[in-house]
């Protein structure tokens, strides 16, 4: 197993007990998924995670509301504007929101990371989800694309990113086509080299991961199997002896 050049990091989105099986928000194969993230982090120097975090009665949960969960409305500061209707127009300055069954609360067990992650010391979390009134899919922008997650340091990712030298983002985690899709695209836009790792990587449906691969695609993300690391960063050790 080779390591990944320096200025390539591993950043691990949402890999939290609350997506898993019999969490909060269930994502099928979340479990799953986290030796891949360990074998990934182990390959990169720098390593980033982010972790949904909500305050109890967040805006993003259908219960605050008294909703049915995954029922789309649109949002303006916290409050229920209008239900989503995909003829009309969206309303003025309102964001729009999925309404999610009650997850990644502060402080609880399930907001943990996956106790199985080897999240060494050093590496940086950046929560996400704290601001009451707008949800936080992206770990570079918050719901509205205005404001933004920041370390506790201050820093948003992308400031932290370039100080550190890095330029190439690994990325895998939950859910595929919310948090690491908006995440990864954002990246992007930011400028980063951005690879998502497919078996690192779990979606709520196989509709949503299927549009998130054909955005990354468009975006000019690199979209892999792990196994398909080594040579996409050690090219020439993979050529065809002459
Ligand atoms: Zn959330």
């Amino acid at each position: 197993m080779k390591t990944f050049p320096s200025h390539v990091a591993f950043l691990g989105i949402d890999p939290q007990l609350t997506f898993c099986e019999d969490g909060g928000l269930a994502v099928s194969g979340g479990h799953q998924i986290m030796p891949k993230l360990n074998e990934l982090r182990s390959k990169s120097t720098k390593g980033y995670w982010t972790q949904d975090w909500h305050p109890i009665g967040h805006s993003s949960f259908a219960s605050t509301h008294g909703r049915e969960p995954f029922t789309k409305v649109w949002l303006e500061n916290g409050q229920i504007v209008a239900d989503y209707d995909d003829n009309a127009e969206a309303p003025k300055n309102a964001v729009l929101q999925i309404l999610w069954p009650d997850h990644g609360i502060q402080g609880t067990e399930e907001a943990a990371l996956h106790p199985i992650l080897h999240v060494p010391s050093d590496d940086m979390i950046l929560r996400k989800g704290n601001n009451p009134n707008i949800d936080s899919y992206s770990c570079v922008f918050e719901n509205d694309k205005k404001t933004q997650p920041r370390f506790e340091n201050g820093m948003t990712l992308p400031e932290q990113l370039r100080e550190d030298g890095i330029t190439t983002v690994v990325m895998g985690g939950l859910a595929l086509d919310v948090c690491v899709r908006d995440g990864a695209l954002d990246l992007k836009k930011e400028g980063f080299d951005v690879v998502v790792v497919l078996d690192a990587s779990a979606a709520i449906s196989s509709e949503g991961k299927m549009a998130a691969i054909k955005d990354f695609l468009n975006e000019g993300i690199y979209v892999c199997y792990s196994d398909e690391l080594d040579s996409y960063f050690h090219p020439s050790q993979h050529a065809p002896a002459p």
